[in-house]
């Protein structure tokens, strides 16, 4: 027999990324009583993609919702609730996107697509690119833009937060507990996990890269997820002050670098498929970061420190999907966060909360177009 919760409603929410401990936090701010309970298949939190990102706010990217659902979370990441960080999660790194000739009208998109941040994308002059990252080789500079208030978010702090908030206001947590199948039972679910059956009122299906094979364990429909593979390694850095340096990026997003202490974390900007697993670097995609910011650049790489690879899921109109699923309102979906979801997550997990149960947006999503994130977009329904 299932164990449900007598006394209160019981939530599980599946998966320990970012996504899975935003959304059990503003999970028992929005329900608070709810028994709230985050299963992680693995011994650790946010060891699959939310440990391998390159950590930016960049708030220009993405689709309209992923782009609406970062300045919802602006607020938070500038300003977090005291109480559950010990230093600002931003620090203002600008963001600086080059071109060659071949690529100038590149840069007139992103000219004119670049508006959602508070200071819109500004077209900056050679010398002005030479400034902000040195290395440049300037000869292949033909136009450079920049995205002036952008910064780095300090991932692990944002992520602890959460985890902070959510067992502060009686949450739990179960690491190496994975979730492998879900079946109806009364109004809502008995899980089939590694640790035994646990029964839930309602499901949050944070799983990421797995978030299909989650959904088909409970045999709800697919959404189509694509998990695509991004590679990101460091190298030695130049052995000078990089103080003011920005992240740097070609603008057809065949590589980008930034400083990292004293070392540099660059990409292939890869987006090769995946089927969901523990993804690793391959040296092909490696080499072929190398010799592409060893023609960009003057630093001259030639050995790698660490590589890593994580997946970054995307749904098939790469929008996030976030709200009941149309037939079985009480599991929820939070996937497909592709490549912003570290930026997005307080607004994402947010949404989430607010959807949960059948309920409405807040306010601070006024205006926010929810058809685009709803679940029901891949059924047919508007
Ligand atoms: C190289 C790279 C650069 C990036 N740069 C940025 C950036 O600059 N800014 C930004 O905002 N985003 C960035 N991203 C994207 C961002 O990292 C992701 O969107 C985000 O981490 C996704 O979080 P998640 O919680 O959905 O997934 P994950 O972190 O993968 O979490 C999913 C969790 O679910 C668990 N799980 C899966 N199945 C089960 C199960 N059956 N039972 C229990 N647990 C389960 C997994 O173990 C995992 O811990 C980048 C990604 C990469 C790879």
């Amino acid at each position: 027999m299932c164990d449900h919760s007598q006394m209160s409603t019981r939530i599980v929410v599946i998966g320990g990324g970012i996504a899975g401990v935003s959304a059990a936090y503003h999970l028992l701010e929005v329900h608070p009583g709810a028994d709230v309970v985050l299963l992680e298949m693995e011994a650790t939190l946010a060891q699959h993609t939310t440990g391998r990102s390159a950590a930016l706010l960049l708030e220009n990217l993405g689709t309209p919702s992923a782009r609406a659902l970062c300045s919802a979370s602006v607020p938070f990441l500038r300003e977090p609730p005291d109480d559950l960080v010990d230093a600002p999660l931003l620090a203002h790194r600008p963001v600086l996107h080059v071109a060659t000739l071949e690529q100038s009208d590149q840069v007139d998109r992103m000219l004119e697509e670049g508006t959602s941040a508070t200071t819109p994308t500004l077209e900056v002059d050679l010398d002005e690119a030479m400034r902000l990252f040195p290395p440049l080789r300037r000869e292949r500079l033909h136009r450079a833009i920049v995205e002036p208030d952008s910064a780095d978010i300090d991932v692990g702090a944002l992520h602890q937060a959460f985890v902070r908030g959510f067992r502060r206001a009686g949450g739990r947590i179960a690491t190496s507990t994975r979730v492998d199948a879900a079946r109806p039972s009364g109004d809502g679910w008995c899980l089939d996990t590694t640790d035994g059956e646990v029964g839930a009122d309602l499901v949050v299906n944070a799983a990421g890269a797995w978030g299909d094979v989650v959904a088909f364990g409970a045999g709800v429909e697919p959404v189509g997820l694509q998990p695509r593979r991004r590679t990101a390694f460091m190298v030695n850095g130049p052995g000078l002050d990089t103080t003011g340096w920005a992240f740097t990026e070609g603008v057809d997003e065949g590589w980008y670098i930034k400083d990292d202490g004293p070392q540099m974390f660059c990409s292939l900007a890869e987006e090769n498929p995946s089927e969901p697993c523990d993804a690793r670097p391959e040296e092909l995609d490696v080499a072929m970061a190398i010799e592409r910011l060893n023609e960009a650049t003057t630093l001259g790489i030639r050995s790698v420190n660490s590589a890593w690879t994580g997946l970054r899921t995307f749904a098939p109109d790469e929008s996030m999907v976030i709200g009941p699923e149309p037939d079985h309102p009480t599991f929820v979906w939070c996937v497909g966060q592709g490549g912003s979801g570290i930026q997005t997550s307080p607004g994402a997990g947010r949404l989430l909360a607010d959807l949960a149960f059948g309920g409405g947006p807040s306010d601070a999503f006024d205006g926010f177009d929810l058809d685009g994130v709803r679940p029901g977009r891949f059924r047919g329904q508007r």
